[in-house]
């Protein structure tokens, strides 16, 4: 790789020149070698290397990192490229162009203008009750779009008249200009005034959507909620978005599930969590109760014994799995309620009990209460 020239030797300038100075130097190189005016092979390079150089040394942060490190100052992480010819973060030429003598750039709007482009997504939030998005269910909903017009089926035209082209660009959408500038003689290329760029007029505009070709419309749509969806999964209704334009065709809309919380029921990916209390007697001595599931009440056998915190498993009575047919589990976390009052029988009894139960207090084993932590948290 050839040595990179010095950017004020590039722009031919001394180094202690000012702003004024380094921009009228741009200037005037900018005019000599621009792609547009010199067809010379290699004007393009040398427009690249006097952007490069103005880039920096119009910026007075990076002009004083380069008068210390040289091109160094730019060749990592900086964002500039290292590479001579590597316009990296620098901004386009005809940016640059405009910039400095207005307007002069090609665009090509009027083609994108014309060409088929497909319509835009629309996103919904659907809140769901929890039960709803176990099971499953059938909405209705209202979307807010615009729709082809019915009237005119999207040209714009009064039924029984036609757009026709436009005189003012002959149907391309453009108008072409030749210009005298400082820089020679440019053809501008402008989006045609008459017609906006879509290269026809419309003398007699539709009555309904009065040339627009759309309208906006509100929409109801039924979805359908499979079993299993959960907050935030989205759901895609093809083609139900935004129309196209241009005969492109029409976006999507996305469905996004929000769900509201139960009162009991909590939900770990496909198993349905649900905590309740049971009495000092039950887990001691045992007992069969009721379980509220998501399909009604399950009997659980309490052991004797049983703990609080003591997890138990209800099999096949969790969240459906979206694409599979099999369940999850209901997840029973039992907590043994300690009465906060008692009656004068239930304090005898308890009396009597205790009696038998001792005083001694002994300390759990280490081992066995971090366990419990970890047990509880997680950890
Ligand atoms: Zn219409
Ligand atoms: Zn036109």
């Amino acid at each position: 790789m050839a040595a990179k020239e010095d950017y004020y030797e590039l722009l031919g300038i001394s180094r202690g020149a000012g702003q004024d100075e380094i921009k009228k130097a741009f200037r005037k190189l900018a005019r000599q070698y621009h792609p547009d005016v010199n067809k010379e092979p290699a004007a393009e390079a040398k427009f690249k290397e006097i952007n490069e150089a103005y880039e920096v040394l119009s910026d007075e942060q990076k002009r004083a990192a380069y008068d210390r490190y040289g091109h160094a100052a730019f060749r990592n992480g900086s964002g500039f490229g290292g590479g001579q010819g590597d316009f990296g973060n620098f901004t386009d030429i005809n940016d640059i162009f405009s910039e400095f003598f207005g307007g002069f750039t090609h665009t090509g709007t009027a083609q994108q203008r014309r060409s088929p482009r497909r319509g835009a997504d629309l996103r919904y939030d659907l809140k769901l009750e929890f039960l709803e998005a176990v099971f499953g269910v059938e909405k209705e909903i209202e979307i807010v779009r615009n729709e082809t017009c019915p009237r005119c089926t999207g040209n714009g035209a009064e039924p029984g008249t036609t757009p026709s082209r436009c005189r003012t660009c002959n149907g391309t959408g453009e108008v072409r200009r030749m210009q005298q500038s400082i820089l020679g003689s440019f053809v501008s290329v402008t989006t045609c005034p008459t017609c906006g760029g879509s290269g026809e007029v419309i003398a007699v505009p539709c009555k309904q959507c009065g040339g627009k070709k759309q309208i906006r419309s509100t929409r109801a749509l039924s979805v359908n909620i499979p079993p299993g969806v959960d907050n935030g999964t989205q759901m895609r209704l093809n083609n139900e978005g935004e129309p196209g334009v241009n005969g492109g065709p029409p976006g999507n809309l996305y469905v996004v599930i929000n769900v509201t919380p139960h009162a009991y029921f909590r939900r770990k990916d496909q198993d349905i969590i649900v905590e309740v209390s049971i009495n000092i007697a039950q887990a001691a001595l045992g007992d069969e109760v009721e379980i509220p599931t998501v399909d009604g009440k399950e009997k659980l056998v309490i052991p004797p014994g049983t703990q609080s915190g003591g997890v138990f498993r209800i099999k096949g009575k969790g969240v459906p799995h979206l694409r599979r047919s099999a369940r999850g589990d209901q997840i029973v976390v039992v907590d043994v309620g300690i009465p906060q009052s008692l009656t004068p029988e239930q304090r005898r009894l308890f009396l009597e009990l205790a009696k038998t139960l001792g005083k001694d207090v002994v300390p759990q084993q280490a081992k066995g209460f971090f366990d419990k932590l970890r047990d509880a948290f997680g950890v």
